[in-house]
């Protein structure tokens, strides 16, 4: 992608209606640049609806990411779990493509008490499956599973970079207040720049011309993520993230999740800008 773009998850609350076309079109009032489509509560969405948003979303210049359903576990102990799983995830892959959407965020596992190498094969062996199935049906869109906020969920940087690194058309969505809240730490500009350089050595320059952030003000405990807040009551050092990311000249999504949305997504592109 050409520059850093910003947006919400999900329609802007200032928007006509809470439709998803209205949702862009707000978008592009706020002189945003994209906006994630949240199928989080199941792929509702039909063909003749999807092909309505994708060309609102080519009129307005509004580009789109896709938030897959929370309702998937490709660590499930149910086999028909696993496939009803990777059926969530297909299903968010195909409409989000007809809607013209670049890349798609999921929360792929718990580890449900398995050790955590086992967890991995498991979710590597389920979402090559799913990768090879999009593959045939010519689908190029982006499965990116999420850097989570618990210690009950799959999703370290650590699995993230390596499962990008053994599989095709799979990077990592990374959930910058997600990953302060689950370690406590990663919230300096060091620290922002160390994970961003992680990145760069393990997936190449590419990955940083290619990102899918997600971002929000954070409450957490021992447990990691209980809430989302809106940044400025958060203790989360924005503008350290937002320098480290023109330093590195990370260029793709940036999809803000803090309660109040387009505020939260604004700020952020000023300041940014500013930087
Ligand atoms: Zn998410």
């Amino acid at each position: 992608m050409e520059k850093l773009l910003f947006g919400t998850g999900g329609t802007p609350h200032s928007a006509k209606t809470a439709s998803t076309v209205d949702g862009i079109r707000r978008i592009a009032e706020l002189g945003l640049g994209c906006m994630e489509l949240e199928f989080v509560q199941g792929v509702r969405m039909g063909e003749a609806a999807a092909r309505l948003v994708a060309q609102v979303a080519k009129e307005e210049g509004v580009r789109l990411t896709a938030h897959a359903p929370y309702f998937i576990n490709f660590n499930a102990h149910e086999p028909e779990k696993i496939r009803a799983s990777q059926e969530r995830l297909l299903q968010t892959a195909r409409i989000g493509a007809i809607c013209g959407a670049e890349s798609i965020a999921v929360h792929i596992a718990f580890y449900l008490g398995d050790p955590p190498e086992r967890v991995y094969e498991t979710v590597k062996k389920y979402l090559l499956e799913v990768i090879e199935r999009l593959k045939r049906e010519n689908n190029k869109i982006w499965i990116r599973p999420e850097l989570m906020g618990k210690g009950t969920q799959f999703g370290t940087m650590d699995e993230l970079l390596k499962l990008s690194t053994e599989l095709e058309r799979v990077a990592p969505v990374i959930d910058f207040a997600h990953w302060h809240a689950r370690t406590g730490k990663f919230n300096s500009y060091p620290e922002f720049a160390a994970m961003l350089e992680q990145i760069k050595k393990q997936l190449g320059k590419d990955a940083l011309n290619n990102m899918h952030i997600h971002f929000s003000g954070i409450a957490f405990s021992k447990k990691g993520e209980t809430k989302h807040l809106d940044l400025r009551e958060s203790d989360f050092q924005y503008k350290e993230l937002l320098k480290a990311l023109k330093d590195f000249k990370a260029k793709g999504f940036v999809i803000c999740e803090s309660p109040n949305l387009e505020e939260d997504a604004v700020l952020l592109q000023e300041t940014y800008k500013r930087l």
